[in-house]
């Protein structure tokens, strides 16, 4: 099977009522049929669920499906994105370890490496997402792994997948991509020499603004890793939310789809406006990463960046005008969402700190929902 009717055709089994949409199996734990039967599958000697902690019917189901998106042996879910970056460091990491990261990460994972994980004595390095040679020159004998996102947020920057991989198996460390805004549809980061590929499924994966959710895939061999810390830390996704992202991704690839080409669209009339410095749009040919964008992703995704004349005053702007669009932190909805970065989230850095992220004062974040493309044009456009 291809990986869209994969997406739809992996179900748990049918339960003695032969139902055709699989049902939730709000259970914490299991019953056994006898005693041998209970020490068998404490001992691993026989395969099945003991404890929702550990797995449920749900859960695997929705772990399967993205497994088959992204080429991967194997998977873990967790009950948020920033759950899988944890458990995933959890499970890897020691005391002493060092890692080296893209300097542009989304705003928790920072926080994970300036305050949390120092707590144990684990270090990082920030390096520019253009740098290969810093990327490689900053890994030391301690450091374990490679963390980059790409394509970056706000800034839409694209890194090299197939780059980072052969640096970082020549020096034997593992390679991480939170793939959260490509899709498991538009990316699969494994194929490119990525050891693990992890996402929030708060974004896309729901796509429309209902659950949180997390999922760290990779190989057999890293998610008996992350299990071994997952099962006793205690981060699992809720079956609820793993039925709902399960039926959200038999939606994915056709989501996605039309999310890409009204991205492109919007991005491409942005870039003729004369209210617009410039557009950033992985697709587009003014992209400078254009070409490894054409490589690794499949279609552009549907978040468009773009700089208004004007600056801060022109963003806010803009924002008070929009009224089909969503004024949310959230993104990869099924509704458009616009957000102006230098007023609210980084708000509380200077102009030059800004910067220094990639932040000028007039940079726009648009998701492109899944609205009439003339509808969320005209929108944007009476707001310029
Ligand atoms: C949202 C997001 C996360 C965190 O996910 P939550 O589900 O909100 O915990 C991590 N990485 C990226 C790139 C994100 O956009």
């Amino acid at each position: 099977m291809r990986e869209e009717t994969k997406a739809i055709r992996l179900q748990t089994e049918r339960s003695q009522f032969k139902e055709h949409s699989a049902p939730i199996y709000m259970t914490s734990s299991y019953s056994f049929d006898d005693a041998e039967e209970m020490r068998a599958l404490f001992a691993d000697e026989k395969e099945g669920n003991i404890y929702s902690r550990y797995s449920n019917p749900n859960v695997q189901e929705f772990i399967d499906k993205i497994c088959a998106f992204e080429n991967a042996e194997a998977g873990w879910a967790t009950a948020s994105g920033m759950a899988a970056v944890f458990t995933l460091f959890g499970s890897l990491l020691s005391a002493g370890d060092h890692v080296v990261s893209c300097r542009s990460i989304f705003g928790s994972t920072h926080r994970l490496f300036a305050d949390i994980l120092p707590r144990w004595n684990i270090s990082s390095t920030y390096v520019d997402f253009d740098d290969y040679d810093s990327f490689e020159n900053s890994i030391q004998e301690n450091t374990k792994l490679l963390y980059i996102e790409t394509p970056s947020n706000p800034g839409l920057d694209i890194i090299d997948l197939e780059k980072l991989a052969i640096i970082c198996k020549k020096k034997q460390i593992l390679f991480i991509v939170d793939n959260c805004f490509a899709t498991p549809i538009l990316q699969k980061p494994l194929n490119f020499g990525a050891d693990v590929s992890i996402h929030s499924a708060t974004k896309y994966i729901d796509g429309q603004g209902r659950t949180l959710g997390g999922i760290i895939v990779s190989s057999k061999k890293i998610i008996q890793k992350v299990e071994a810390f997952a099962r006793h830390t205690g981060p699992s996704m809720s079956p609820f939310n793993a039925w709902v992202l399960s039926k959200s991704i038999e939606t994915l690839p056709l989501r996605i789809e039309r999310h890409s080409s009204n991205a492109l669209e919007i991005a491409k009339r942005l870039q003729k406006s004369n209210k617009v410095k410039w557009v950033k749009y992985p697709h587009l040919e003014s992209h400078p990463q254009f070409e490894i964008a054409k490589k690794q992703m499949k279609m552009g995704g549907g978040i468009v960046s773009f700089e208004i004349n004007g600056g801060l005053e022109a963003g806010r702007n803009f924002l008070n005008q929009l009224q089909l669009f969503s004024l949310t932190a959230n993104l990869g909805d099924t509704r458009s969402i616009a957000t102006h970065p230098a007023s609210t989230t980084h708000s509380k850095l200077t102009p030059e700190q800004r910067m220094d992220v990639g932040i000028s004062d007039g940079l726009i974040r648009l998701s492109i929902g899944l609205e009439h493309v003339e509808d969320i044009w005209e929108d944007i456009e009476q707001a310029l």
